[in-house]
């Protein structure tokens, strides 16, 4: 691939903030912040596996806005983030539901009205907490077929798959391929795939104009996969890939 002129971007995304990983959210934005990145997507939950809201946990909810106020960007990541009352699993979607996901594609095939719901919940806990809902992503990406229909109609900016971005705004950039990084750490050999998944993929994407790097609260405990993202997040600034978020990536 040859390198691309114009403009390039990194952004790192930090998936499933809530009440109990807020410990290891914080770490990842240190560790951020050590190579001078500010500014980050940061993927928040509102009631995590059905544990409670986040508004009973006044720490985290202040640490969020903290990280707001500091230039990353707050996410609106699902609801529950799991399929408790989800519909029954058919065979069709076992392999996403059971095999790709530990039971969390919670948006994976909601009825519209559930769908539509749980947005509107989660936007408005967001709105009582001075927290700009611009964008949605599902847990796991999975994301039921009219769902991004749904999103536009209720005025999310762009939602995004592993795979791609999907601006959802008139007059706002085109969905953009691109590949997100991302690890499995659910057991050693996942670790280890993935390591190497991502290495093949980052030598694709570093000849782009953009790289997409998403963390899960755990991956920075495994020594294997934080030397990996160190090398990827060094290697990115050195080329001259500038930190943004996905909110401001898809509205200019
Ligand atoms: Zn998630």
């Amino acid at each position: 691939m040859t390198e691309s002129p114009g403009r390039k971007s990194l952004i790192v995304s930090l998936h499933d903030a809530h009440p109990g990983s807020r410990a290891q959210i914080a770490e990842q934005v240190a560790f951020l912040a050590a190579y001078g990145i500010t500014r980050s997507s940061i993927l928040v939950v509102p009631e995590f596996h059905h544990r409670g809201s986040v508004l009973q946990d006044k720490t985290f909810c202040d640490t969020v806005s903290d990280w707001q106020t500091r230039g990353h960007e707050i996410v609106l990541h699902g609801y529950f983030h799991d399929r408790r009352e989800s519909p029954r699993e058919k065979l069709s979607t076992v392999f996403w539901t059971r095999l790709y996901t530990n039971r969390e594609a919670e948006f994976l095939d909601l009825p519209e009205e559930t769908a539509r719901q749980r947005l509107e919940r989660g936007r408005a806990l967001f709105a009582s907490l001075g927290w700009r809902a611009t964008g949605f992503v599902a847990p796991a990406w999975l994301m039921a077929g009219g769902l991004t229909n749904l999103l536009a109609e209720m005025g999310f900016a762009y939602t995004t798959r592993l795979g791609e971005i999907i601006p959802l705004l008139p007059g706002l950039n085109r969905m953009k391929a691109s590949q997100s990084l991302c690890y499995s750490t659910r057991a050693g050999w996942r670790r280890l795939a993935s390591a190497l998944w991502n290495k093949h993929f980052y030598g694709r994407l570093r000849g782009t104009d953009l790289v997409r790097l998403s963390l899960h609260p755990r991956d920075l405990e495994f020594p294997l996969l934080r030397r990996q993202i160190d090398q990827i997040v060094r290697a990115s600034l050195k080329r001259g890939f500038q930190p943004t978020t996905y909110g401001d990536y898809v509205a200019r």
